[in-house]
């Protein structure tokens, strides 16, 4: 696996490779199985496999936790590595923000979640043209976990005629069924367990969804979780040709977002 810090050096490093096609899988690092299992969808259908490893300072709010956010290089790099990642490229902030830095990409409304967090999906939605520009890939790979992410990327994509295939990888979670995360470190063992409710509610609203056809999964989610978590939102969100019930709620200082497929499929 190469490793490259420079966009000079990643543009190579696609050159230098002959013909084929070309994954990109964007990352903030600090990987767990979610970022693993869009590593081996993209090995499985691309002949080179870039992964970009970026902590965004755009994508933070100042209340963030930008500066706690987990890193540990050298651990992702071996774990890239051993997924089968042929280039592993780590920008430093001054690399994609140069002073001179103007350029932004505004996508339009992105739903409660865009509400929730003002100007993020207007960083992810520029980091990830920047990526495509960089590293001009024929797909890229994103986690049904950031389904709003997703959505607004299709919006990109087919507003600015971007020649790629964006490939959405269903949510990967623990055995308990909470979404893994790269924030669930965060949570103490208690925090955890109560952030069970996430995933069970809607689960829950899913299941209800399929056995009385016409309910509200919005509302069914609300109901499930009363009295325990109290949800930012709860939502559809359309991805594709896939209707989604996402939800946001914060346990502690620690935001997280989960979200289901009521209908259709996400490919
Ligand atoms: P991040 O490093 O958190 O920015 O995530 C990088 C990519 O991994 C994004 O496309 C996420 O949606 C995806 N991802 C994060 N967690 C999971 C998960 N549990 N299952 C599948 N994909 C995930």
């Amino acid at each position: 696996m190469k490793l490259t810090r420079t966009i000079a050096d990643m543009r190579a490093s696609v050159r230098d490779v002959s013909g084929g096609s070309v994954g990109l899988v964007p990352t903030m690092g600090a990987f767990h199985a979610g970022h693993v299992a869009l590593f081996r969808a993209a090995r499985s259908k691309c002949d080179t496999v870039v992964v970009s490893l970026f902590v965004n300072p755009a994508q933070f709010a100042p209340t963030d936790d930008l500066d706690r956010y987990p890193h540990d290089e050298s651990r992702d790099a071996e774990m890239a590595e051993a997924a089968g990642v042929d280039v592993l490229f780590v920008p430093s902030a001054e690399e994609m923000y140069p002073d001179t830095f103007a350029t932004w990409v505004d996508v339009g409304s992105a739903g409660s979640e865009g509400a929730a967090r003002p100007g993020h999906f207007r960083a992810v939605a520029t980091v990830c043209m920047k990526l495509f520009n960089i590293v001009q890939p024929d797909h890229a790979y994103f986690g049904q976990k950031d389904a709003q992410q997703v959505a607004v990327l299709e919006q990109l994509v087919r507003d600015l005629n971007v020649p790629v295939t964006l490939n959405v990888v269903p949510t990967v979670r623990d055995e308990d069924g909470l979404a893994l995360s790269s924030r669930n470190v965060y949570l103490s063992s208690e925090q955890r367990e109560d952030a069970l409710a996430l995933p069970r509610a809607l689960e829950a609203a899913r299941a209800a969804a399929i056995a009385q056809p016409g309910s509200d999964p919005v509302a069914e989610a609300r109901r499930r979780l009363n009295g325990g978590l109290s949800p930012e939102y709860i939502e559809i969100v359309q991805v594709g040709n896939a209707k989604l019930l996402a939800a946001a709620a914060r346990i502690g200082s620690t935001r997280l977002i989960d979200n289901v497929v009521i209908e259709g499929d996400l490919q």
